[in-house]
């Protein structure tokens, strides 16, 4: 087995969903726009946030940055997440987190309109996907779903261990995995520090790491045919690379991502998918 699980194939179709809709949309004069709020400098960011804009610029969708300096104020962000929730041309709006520590997040986050949330953060959008009935839902954990999916694995009864219990990834996955009749086992510092994290992992069928960390994972732990999923992106010489040892892992997975080539494509995907939902909402002002 052994297989590299490249994006790319999964990328290709939900793209060429979108650019479908965008026509469409297009055709009745509505042209989808997204906009990043971002404050202060964060030159790890930097990167992303331009790819963002050259396949926003691809697609035909209208995406850009509201840059406010570090020392802005809570009042100062709310307000301009105000005025773009009431801006008819604004279908998206994302907040780029972290943020400087004198700020809120979370109650900056939850002042996004629900139906411009393309992030899915915010308690209306979280908590659909918690009963499970989503609208709007984080992109990463999206991208993550759809690569176990492509595997064609039967994933009923199958054991998954997930590292990190971010709001955008572990706790959003755990969620979509217990849909599919997983057995799920969520892990964080707490289960490192109790020594437990290896035994997590040697017994996962499906293994999703999201920690931040490199070689955080080594291929000794995987279980033989696993599916593994790094979603980790980290920088180590300036080369990109994730959470997941990848070369001992490959030897011993049934299914891996690499990174990048991975996660990350789909996610940028998704979030296009979701812009367009969110669109569509906004046309029908679906409650
Ligand atoms: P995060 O908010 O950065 O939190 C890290 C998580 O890892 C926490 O839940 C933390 O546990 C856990 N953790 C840290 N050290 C650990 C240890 N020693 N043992 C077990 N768990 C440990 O998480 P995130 O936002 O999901 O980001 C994680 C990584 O994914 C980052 O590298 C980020 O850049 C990347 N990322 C990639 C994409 C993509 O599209 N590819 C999208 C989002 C994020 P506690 O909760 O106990 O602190």
């Amino acid at each position: 087995m052994n297989q590299v699980l490249y994006g790319k194939k999964i990328v290709d179709s939900i793209i060429e969903g979108v650019s479908a809709d965008i026509e469409r949309l297009q055709k009745a004069q509505i042209f989808p726009g997204l906009v990043t709020v971002q404050v202060g400098e964060d030159p790890a960011a930097e990167a992303f946030l331009v790819s963002q804009m050259n396949s926003a610029k691809k697609l035909g969708i209208n995406s850009r940055v509201i840059s406010l300096p570090e020392s802005a104020s809570q009042s100062m962000v709310a307000d301009t997440i105000q005025k773009l929730n009431q801006d008819p041309e604004v279908h998206g709006i994302m907040l780029h987190v972290p943020l400087p520590e004198h700020l809120n997040s979370q109650a900056l986050q939850w002042m996004i309109d629900r139906r411009k949330d393309v992030e899915g953060v915010t308690p209306y959008n979280l908590g659909r996907l918690l009963i499970g009935k989503p609208v709007l839902v984080p992109c990463t954990a999206l991208s993550v779903v759809e690569l176990i999916k492509s595997t064609g694995v039967r994933l009923r009864g199958k054991e998954a261990t997930m590292i990190g219990r971010s709001d955008i990834v572990g706790k959003p996955v755990s969620l979509m995995l217990t849909k599919l009749d997983c057995t799920v086992t969520l892990c964080h510092q707490g289960t490192s520090e109790a020594e437990k994290l290896e035994e997590h992992v040697r017994r996962a069928d499906i293994l999703v790491v999201s920690v931040g960390r490199p070689n955080f994972v080594t291929g000794n732990w995987v279980k033989p045919g696993a599916i593994v999923i790094d979603v980790g992106i980290n920088y180590v010489n300036n080369k990109m690379a994730g959470d997941v040892e990848f070369e001992t892992a490959v030897k011993k997975a049934g299914f891996i991502t690499p990174v990048p080539g991975g996660v990350g494509g789909v996610t940028v995907a998704y979030l296009w998918k979701n812009l367009i939902d969110a669109v569509d909402m906004q046309i029908d002002r679906e409650e």
